[in-house]
C-alpha cells in the first residue's frame, strides 16, 4: 500500500472500439459448446518491475515532483503515462535532467557511463535497477576481470543490453541471434563464457547457446540463469494453455521483450492465433470468428487492471467463463532502492519491503 499519498485513479478509459456490438461479436462466432478463457498464472507484474514502480511513487510522496526518470521505468505506456501523470518526467538521457534534481535509473539497468554522467551533473539519484539484472552486470565485471570474452545474448539496442554491455564493451560482443554465431569474431576460442539478457525466449537463448558451443566447444556457462524466474515463469504458463486454445491475448507495450516474447512463445506452442494489445482498446473483433477458447496472459511490466479490462471485453463476447491455469507460485520480494530506503527510514515510512504481484493495489 502507499503510505503518504492519496489513491489515484489509474485506469485509462476503456473506449469500445467495436465496430459491431458485443452481442453481434458473440453471435458471429460459429462455435459449438461454451466459450471459455484459460488465464495464464503467473502473469503481469514481477518483483523487479514492482520495486521501479514503487520506487517512482515513493520519490514522488517523499521528494515531490518533479522526479526525473531515465527512459521508461518499465516498459508500459500505461505505467509511463500514469506515472507522468503524478509528476514523474520521463527523459532520455542525463543531460535533459535540470542540474541538482532527482533521477531514477529504470528497471532495466544503466552502464558504469551513465551513472559517471549523473554524478558529473550534480544529479541526486535512485537506482531501481532489477537486482536479477545488477547480478547479471556483476558477473559481466567479474568475467571481464579474469580477462574473458563475453558473449551477451540479447537485443542490440534493448536498454538493458545497453548497460550490460556497457559494464565491460571491450571485453563483450553482443549476440542477437543464431544468425550471428558464424561470423563471431572471437580473441581466444577457449576463454568464452555466454550471459544473456533477462527477459529472452528459454527455448531460443537454448539454441543461441547450443549454436554457440557447436562453434565453441569450450565456451564456458553462467553460474546461474540469466533468463529471469519472471520471464521463465511466464513463459511456462503460456506453453502450458497455447495448445488448448484459438487464440492467445497477450497484454503488454510492443517494446515490452517479454510481452513480444509471450506472443511468440503462444505462437510456437500452438496457440492458432496469438496477438499482442496495450490494452483493451487494442482487442480486435475480427479475431474472434470461430474461437472457442482464448488464452489471456500478460508480461511482466503490465499492471493486472489491463488484464481486468481485456478480460471484461471478452466477458461481452461471450467469453465468461474463465479457468485460471496456475503453473507456478511466486512469492519474490525485492527491497526497495537503498537510497530510496534511507530517505523512507528518515521520514518514517515502514513500507520498505514491497513488491510481487498482487502485494498492493493496483494503481
Ligand atoms: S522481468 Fe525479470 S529481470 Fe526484468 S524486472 Fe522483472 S524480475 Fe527483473
Amino acid at each position: 500500500m502507499r503510505g503518504m499519498s492519496a489513491p489515484v485513479a489509474l485506469s485509462m478509459p476503456v473506449v469500445p472500439r467495436v465496430r459491431r456490438s458485443p452481442e453481434e461479436v458473440a453471435a458471429a462466432a460459429p462455435v459449438e459448446g461454451d466459450k471459455k478463457v484459460l488465464l495464464a498464472s503467473p502473469r503481469g507484474y514481477c518483483a523487479g518491475v514492482d520495486r521501479a514502480v514503487i520506487a517512482v511513487e515513493k520519490a514522488l510522496d517523499h521528494y515531490g515532483a518533479p522526479v526525473y526518470v531515465r527512459k521508461e521505468i518499465v516498459h508500459n505506456k500505461h505505467v509511463v503515462q500514469t506515472l507522468e501523470a503524478d509528476g514523474a518526467v520521463f527523459v532520455e538521457e542525463v543531460d535533459e535532467v535540470p542540474e541538482g534534481s532527482l533521477l531514477v535509473f529504470s528497471a532495466h539497468g544503466v552502464s558504469p557511463a551513465v551513472v559517471s554522467s549523473a554524478a558529473d551533473r550534480g544529479l541526486q539519484t535512485i537506482d531501481a535497477t532489477c537486482p536479477l539484472v545488477t547480478k547479471v552486470h556483476r558477473e559481466a565485471v567479474r568475467f571481464a576481470k579474469q580477462g574473458r570474452q563475453i558473449l551477451l545474448i540479447g537485443h542490440v539496442g534493448h536498454e538493458e543490453v545497453e548497460g550490460t554491455y556497457g559494464e565491460a564493451p571491450d571485453r563483450t560482443i553482443i549476440v542477437n541471434g543464431p544468425e550471428d554465431v558464424p561470423s563471431l569474431e572471437v580473441e581466444d576460442p577457449d576463454n568464452l563464457v555466454w550471459l544473456s539478457q533477462t527477459t529472452l525466449s528459454v527455448d531460443e537463448t537454448l539454441e543461441i547457446v547450443t549454436a554457440l558451443r557447436e562453434r565453441f566447444p569450450n565456451l564456458q556457462d553462467p553460474p546461474s540463469d540469466d533468463i529471469c524466474y519472471a520471464t521463465s515463469n511466464r513463459q511456462g504458463a503460456i506453453k502450458e494453455i497455447a495448445p488448448q486454445t484459438d487464440l492467445v491475448i497477450v497484454v503488454g507495450s510492443p517494446n515490452s521483450s517479454n510481452s513480444v516474447r509471450l506472443k511468440e512463445v503462444a505462437a510456437e506452442y500452438g496457440a492458432a492465433r496469438a496477438e499482442r494489445v496495450d490494452n483493451a482498446n487494442e482487442v480486435d473483433e475480427s479475431w474472434f470468428e470461430g474461437v472457442r477458447t482464448v488464452g489471456v496472459t500478460s508480461g511482466a511490466s503490465v499492471p493486472e487492471v489491463l488484464v481486468r479490462d481485456v478480460m471484461a471485453l471478452l466477458a461481452e463476447y461471450g467469453y465468461a467463463d474463465v479457468e485460471e491455469v496456475v503453473t507456478a507460485e511466486e512469492d519474490i520480494l525485492f527491497s526497495l532502492p537503498k537510497e530510496l530506503r534511507a530517505r523512507l527510514t528518515a521520514d518514517g515510512d515502514a513500507t520498505r519491503n514491497l513488491g510481487g504481484r498482487g502485494a498492493r493495489p493496483a494503481r
